[in-house]
């Protein structure tokens, strides 16, 4: 069935009201209409500011600087395209703005100019391209432990084939680089849990808080020595400190701060872990003596998936979820995270955890 058409003054509603940012042009490009959603999206409260050249104006500027002559390229073909371009808003940020253009004709049949309707699809675009980010840095620090991983099993099969005798060093590395992909796979299960909105799981029981210390910095510190000469010192009293928590969350939560401190100090130095107890409060502190933190990124750290300027991807991989997981464990807890930084200096981190209420 064919519908009716729209009669003039109905068209004329529908362009005016529409959310959609819409222009015409003439038959060479030159812009001659734009509706009130494209005047608000500009920010220019004048259309005849945005007609000839003037809505192209508000192109480019963007990452690559081609939007504009992409766009001239398209129109002189004259035919219908959709078309992904960058565009300044009012506030002078460039959004991805998603085009579609159709080519319309006179009433004498000769080719009449274009008509678009634009839609900005900048937020969608950029959760789209933080997912593949997040993907694709996955799948490379799971690669990571992998490769070394393959070398030792093949190393071993080599020897036990010919009869030799097997290193115990040799198991030790692969059980650490299993560590590793464990620590990845827990991780990529708590990225998941964040990403549905889920709240963290915990099963109280009784944790030696020196106890998980003294494990995470003779483990991290071992591995370490080796590939870096990070040295990794403890400060803590002698004796058990026992707290009311989840061992597995409080270790992942030392864990995520201890890795920090050694991937982020890639010249070395130390990093001292502290622990101090009052009868009301552990108190643990990591600081190393690397990279730092700028002070208008120190805020939000701790906010999933957000990475420091200075973090470039390249050099200190991540997604930016360990400390949101650690802030998340030491609040479950009924505890506290805090960081201080100075930029190319160190970085301290501060966990406060209660100490298990004695019984009333
Ligand atoms: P992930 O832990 O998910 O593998 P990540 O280490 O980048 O990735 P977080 O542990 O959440 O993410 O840390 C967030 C950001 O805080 C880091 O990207 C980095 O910019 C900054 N940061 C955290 N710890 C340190 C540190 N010890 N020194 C310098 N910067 C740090
Ligand atoms: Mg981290």
């Amino acid at each position: 069935m064919k519908t009716p058409n729209l009669s003039a003054e109905q068209s004329r509603l529908v362009v005016e009201h529409s959310p959609s940012l819409i222009w015409r042009s003439d038959a060479h490009g030159s812009v001659d209409f734009v509706n009130d959603a494209l005047l608000e999206f500009t920010g220019r409260p004048l259309a005849r500011e945005l007609c000839g050249d003037g809505l192209w104006s508000t192109l480019d500027g963007g990452v690559d600087d081609q939007d504009r002559t992409l766009l001239q390229q398209h129109l002189e073909r004259r035919e219908a395209f959709d078309l992904v371009v960058r565009m300044r808003r009012y506030d002078g940020l460039y959004r991805y703005v998603s085009m579609h253009v159709a080519p319309f004709t006179n009433d004498d049949g000769s080719f009449g100019g274009f008509v678009a309707t634009c839609v900005d699809i900048d937020e969608r675009r950029r959760a789209d391209e933080q997912k593949t980010a997040f993907l694709e840095m996955l799948a490379h620090e799971l690669r990571t432990p992998l490769t070394p991983m393959h070398g030792y099993i093949q190393h071993l099969e080599r020897r036990i084939s010919r009869g030799e005798p097997v290193f115990i060093e040799m198991v030790q590395k692969l059980a650490r680089q299993l560590d590793r992909v464990e620590a990845l796979v827990e991780h990529l299960s708590d990225a998941a849990r964040i990403n549905a909105g889920k709240e963290i799981g915990i099963a109280m029981g009784e944790v030696d808080l020196t106890e998980v210390v003294r494990e995470l910095v003779s483990r991290h510190g071992h591995t370490n020595e080796i590939t870096r000469r990070t040295e990794l010192v403890l400060e803590a009293p002698d004796g058990e400190r026992i707290v009311n928590a989840d061992a597995t969350r409080i270790r992942q939560l030392f864990r995520h701060i201890i890795t920090n401190a050694i991937k982020f100090s890639p010249r070395g130095g130390t990093i001292k872990v502290q622990v101090e107890s009052s009868p009301f409060e552990h108190v643990i502190s990591v600081r190393d003596m690397g990279i730092g933190i700028p002070d208008s990124d120190l805020e939000d750290v701790t906010r999933a998936y957000y990475r420091a300027k200075n973090a470039s991807p390249e050099n200190y991989p991540g997604i930016g979820l360990g400390l949101a997981i650690a802030r998340e464990i030491a609040e479950a807890h009924g505890g506290s995270l805090r960081v201080q930084s100075a930029l190319g200096q160190g970085t301290e981190v501060t966990v406060r955890l209660p100490a298990a209420r004695a019984e009333a």
